[in-house]
């Protein structure tokens, strides 16, 4: 079968990457609005988990509508041993990252709705 062009999937403007990760994620994390280097501010378009059990934030700058992608680190052993223990102990397991907030499971994992970064196994 040969594939004709409809087929072929529109590029949607590759998201670009961001230099101060870091610092963004810092914001992030504390629940603030994260500067755009453009000027503006930096909105949420999508969170998305990776298979890796990273997750990545697509975001669009307000001002400019470029469009950027953060990479969000996986878990950590440490953080993976708390969320471990909260679910052991019967509590609502909550992201170690963001404050407040609530692991969702999604099949066999808990991962952050705000993160996408996967924590524990259910
Ligand atoms: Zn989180």
């Amino acid at each position: 079968m040969s594939k004709t062009k409809q087929d072929s999937i529109i590029d949607e403007d590759a998201p670009l990457p961001l230099s101060d990760e870091k610092g963004l994620l810092r914001f992030y994390y504390e629940g603030n609005r994260l500067p755009s280097p453009t000027g503006g501010f930096l909105m949420v378009l999508r969170v998305q988990p990776e298979d890796n059990g990273s997750g990545s934030i697509l975001l669009e700058c307000n001002s400019s509508s470029l469009r950027y992608r953060l990479n969000v680190n996986k878990a950590t052993r440490t953080e993976r041993t708390n969320v471990r223990e909260m679910v052991d102990e019967g509590r609502e397991p909550k992201c170690p990252r963001h404050v407040d907030q609530l692991l969702i499971r999604v099949k066999n994992d808990f991962l952050c709705p705000l993160c996408g970064v996967r924590f524990a196994k259910a």
